[in-house]
């Protein structure tokens, strides 16, 4: 298990690479990967899928078991009911891109190991790096504790938006949790029509410039009488 043989920024020819293509590399060495013990319980690994660049990017927890069958995130019932919020505020998978935390599904979908976590993380580290979202949503717990340690609860902070350098983050709770206890789907619903006005301002073109008129000197418009 050497870490640094699968480095997903250790790759000299990556250098000369545009990102998106860079970032199809990357999903070809984590669909290779061996980092964890994930791998042999794994289908396949799921990368992530969506356009490079992306103003919105989704980071979940990790794949179920239709996203471990199929190979990409998102495909379930959580998948569904995320759809159903995204088009709720105009949005649709070819506008997003989504990953994980972790990139395999942990046997009998447990919550994910230190270790684990640990073995993705310069995979989702690079993944924000290609991608170069301007909103990053934050699905659960898991995420939050990944991108965000130590922000505190997801059921204190979820539909806040917390600027950290470039990027904007909003915690959410995830779909998942809202199938298993009905009443997070209001505030899910809620906080998406937050993210609604964040993006509207976040995302909207920048005014044209300003035309301003410089009067001419006083000798200059008698010259023009
Ligand atoms: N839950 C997640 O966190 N990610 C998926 O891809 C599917 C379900």
């Amino acid at each position: 298990m050497t870490r640094a043989s699968t480095s997903p920024s250790s790759r000299a020819e990556s250098k000369s690479l545009s990102a998106p293509a860079e970032l199809l590399q990357l999903h070809e060495t984590i669909r290779a990967c061996k980092n964890c013990g994930l791998h042999a319980t794994r289908t396949q690994a799921v990368p992530g899928v969506g356009p490079c660049p992306a103003d919105v990017m989704i980071v979940g927890e990790a794949p179920g078991f239709n996203e471990d069958r199929q190979g990409e995130p998102f495909v379930g019932a959580a998948g569904k009911l995320l759809d159903t919020l995204l088009a709720r505020i105009s949005l649709g998978r070819a506008d997003v891109y989504i990953t994980n935390v972790l990139k395999c599904r942990p046997p009998m979908n447990r919550d994910p190991m230190p270790n684990e976590v640990e073995a993705c993380s310069p995979y989702l580290k690079r993944q924000l790096e290609l991608v170069q979202p301007k909103v990053v949503l934050i699905l659960g717990r898991h995420a939050l504790e990944r991108l965000m340690p130590g922000q505190g609860s997801i059921s204190r902070i979820h539909g806040s938006l917390i600027k950290r350098g470039d990027i904007a983050y909003v915690p959410l709770y995830h779909p998942a949790a809202a199938l298993h206890n009905g009443s997070l789907v209001a505030d899910l619903e809620r906080d998406f029509d937050a993210l609604k006005r964040y993006l509207d301002q976040l995302l909207a073109p920048p005014p044209p410039p300003i035309a301003i008129s410089v009067p001419k000197p006083e000798s200059e418009q008698l010259r023009l009488l």
